[in-house]
C-alpha cells in the first residue's frame, strides 16, 4: 500500500476509535481496540501505525483537556502502551539484526580462523612430505655409505653410486670416472645413457685441455642450467647438451674422480637436488679413495714392477685355479714358457737399461698377441709365461708363433742404433702332457730347453 494511503488509513482508524469510545455502552471493550489495532498496524503497516499513534494520542489529549471526555487514568497508560507497541517491532528488529550481525561476524572470524588453520595445515603437510622425502634420502644415503664402507672394491663402489644416483636423483645421462692406477688419466668406469662419442670424450688425460680435465683442475662442483648463457660451455651445444652438472670426488684437495651428468634440455636439475647430490658425492669420495688405494696395492702385489705383467706368485696361484676348472669341465689348458735368446749377450753389448727396455717391449708384445682370457706373467729374469685356458696344443702353437714372429721383426732402438732379439718358446698342454701345475711347468720348460738346443728362435711343444 502506498505511504500516504497508509497514513490516511492510520489517521481514520484513530478518529473512528476516538468516536467509538465516546459512545455509551461497552467502554472497556472500545478502550482495548486501539491496542489491538496498533499491534496489527505497527508490524504490518508501520506508516499507518505512526499516524494512528499521533492522531489517537492527540485526540485523547484534546478530548480530555478541552472537553473532559476521558478519564486521566485511561489517557496516559493508553498513549504509553500504544507508543511502546509502535516501537516494539523496530526494537525487536534491531535486536535481531544486532544478533544476526554478531553471528555473522563471529561466523566470519571462525571462517577466517579455519582458513588460516587450513593454510597452516596445508603448508605443514607439504613440509612434512618434504621432510619425509629428505629422510628417505638420508636413510638411503646412510645405507649406501654403510655399504660403501664395507666394500674395498672400486667397481662395487661405483655400482652403488650409480644405483643411488638413478634411484634418488633420476638423472638421464651420467658418467662416473676415476683416477687410473698411474694417476695419469681419468677412466670412465660407468656410463648411463651416454652415446659412444661422449663416453670416449670423458676418458681423459689429467693434463689435457678436455672439458672434464679442465673442470677437474678447478676442483669445484659446476652447475650449468643453460650452456647458451655461458660462453665457456656454449660449444657443448654441438653435442646436443643444454645443461650439465660436474661433481668432483675431492679428497684432501685432490680430485680422484668425478660424476658428470647432462641433458638436452635446460635446467634438468634444480638447485636443491644439486646441493643434495653434492653432499652425497662428498660422502662417496672418502670410500672411493679407500677402495682406489686398496685396488692399487692389490694390483702392485700381483704385478711385476718392470714389465707390468702378473707376478710369479700370481701366475702360480692362477695356474692352480685354472687347472681345477679345466679338470672340472674336461677342457684343455696350454702353458707357454718364453725365454729371450742370448739375453746375457744383449745386456753385455747394449747395457742393462737397454735390456730392461727390451723386457718391457717383449712383455707388451706378449700381452697384445695373447687372448683376453690368457694370464700373462713374468716367470723370472727374462722368462715369461702365458697360461691359456681352453686352448689346445695346436692353438697354443699358433699363439706362440705369432709372438715369436712379432718379436723377431720388431726393432728395438738403443740410442741411434736399432737392435733385434729373438725368443724361444716351450709349450705343454693339460691333460695329455701333465696333470699337475708343477709338472706342467716342468714339461713346458723341457720343451723350451729343446727349442734352445735346436738353435733358438723357435717353438717346441712337449713331448720333445
Ligand atoms: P739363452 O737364454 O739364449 O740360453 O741365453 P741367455 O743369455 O739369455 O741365458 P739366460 O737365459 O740364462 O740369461 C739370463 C740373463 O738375463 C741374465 C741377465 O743378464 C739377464 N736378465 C735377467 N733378468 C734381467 C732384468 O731384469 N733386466 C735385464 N736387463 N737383464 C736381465
Ligand atoms: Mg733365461
Ligand atoms: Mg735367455
Amino acid at each position: 500500500m502506498k505511504m500516504m494511503a497508509q497514513r490516511i488509513l492510520g489517521a481514520l482508524l484513530a478518529l473512528s476509535l476516538l468516536a467509538l469510545t465516546l459512545l455509551p455502552g461497552p467502554g472497556f471493550f472500545f478502550s482495548c481496540l486501539p491496542i489491538f489495532f496498533m499491534a496489527f498496524l505497527c508490524f504490518s503497516f508501520p506508516p499507518a501505525g505512526a499516524w494512528f499513534l499521533i492522531v489517537y494520542s492527540v485526540g485523547l489529549a484534546v478530548g480530555r483537556l478541552a472537553f473532559g471526555y476521558y478519564p486521566q487514568s485511561l489517557v496516559f497508560p493508553e498513549v504509553l502502551a500504544l507508543a511502546a507497541l509502535y516501537w516494539a517491532p523496530s526494537f525487536i528488529q534491531e535486536n535481531q539484526a544486532g544478533k544476526k550481525d554478531g553471528f555473522k561476524s563471529k561466523y566470519q572470524t571462525k571462517k577466517d580462523e579455519y582458513e588460516s588453520f587450513r593454510e597452516v595445515a596445508e603448508s605443514l603437510k607439504k613440509e612434512n612430505a618434504q621432510n619425509e622425502k629428505q629422510l628417505r634420502q638420508i636413510e638411503h644415503l646412510y645405507d649406501v655409505i654403510k655399504e660403501a664402507g664395507s666394500t674395498m672394491n672400486v667397481q662395487e663402489m661405483i655400482e652403488l653410486t650409480k644405483e643411488f644416483t638413478e634411484r634418488m636423483f633420476d638423472l638421464p645421462h651420467f658418467v662416473i670416472a676415476v683416477l687410473s692406477n698411474d694417476a695419469k688419466k681419468y677412466e670412465v668406469r660407468i656410463a648411463s645413457g651416454c652415446d659412444e662419442l661422449l663416453f670416449r670424450s670423458f676418458d681423459v688425460e689429467l693434463e689435457s685441455e678436455g672439458l672434464a680435465s679442465v673442470l677437474s683442475r678447478e676442483k669445484k662442483p659446476v652447475w650449468i642450467s643453460n650452456v647458451d648463457s655461458n660462453g665457456t660451455f656454449s660449444k657443448l651445444r654441438n653435442l646436443s647438451i643444454k645443461s650439465f652438472i660436474f661433481l668432483p670426488f675431492l679428497v684432501q684437495d685432490r680430485v680422484i674422480g668425478f660424476l658428470c651428468s647432462y641433458s638436452s634440455r635446460e635446467d634438468f636439475i634444480d638447485q636443491e637436488k644439486f646441493s643434495n647430490f653434492q653432499v652425497f658425492c662428498n660422502q662417496i669420495s672418502i670410500g672411493l679413495q679407500k677402495a682406489l688405494l686398496y685396488e692399487k696395492v692389490q694390483k702392485l702385489s700381483i704385478t711385476d714392477g718392470l714389465t707390468k705383467l702378473y707376478s710369479h706368485r700370481y701366475f702360480k696361484q692362477r695356474l692352480e685355479e685354472e687347472l681345477v676348472l679345466a679338470n672340472r669341465y674336461s677342457s684343455q689348458l696350454s702353458l707357454l714358457i718364453l725365454d729371450i735368446d742370448h739375453f746375457k749377450h744383449y745386456n753385455d753389448n747394449f747395457g742393462h737399461v737397454a735390456g730392461d727396455h727390451v723386457l718391457m717391449e717383449v712383455a707388451r708384445i706378449l700381452r697384445e698377441q695373447s687372448d683376453m682370457t690368457h694370464i700373462v706373467a713374468r716367470y723370472g729374469g727374462e722368462e715369461m709365461v702365458v697360461v691359456a685356458p681352453e686352448t689346445t696344443k695346436e692353438q697354443a702353437m699358433e699363439v706362440a708363433e705369432k709372438i715369436r714372429k712379432t718379436v723377431e721383426s720388431y726393432s728395438f732402438t738403443v740410442g741411434k742404433e736399432t737392435t733385434n732379439v729373438t725368443v724361444s718358446i716351450g709349450v705343454a698342454t693339460f691333460p695329455q702332457d701333465s696333470q699337475t701345475s708343477l709338472d706342467l711347468i716342468s714339461k713346458s720348460d723341457k720343451a723350451l730347453y729343446a727349442a734352445k738346443a735346436r738353435g733358438r728362435n723357435r717353438i717346441v711343444a712337449y713331448p720333445i
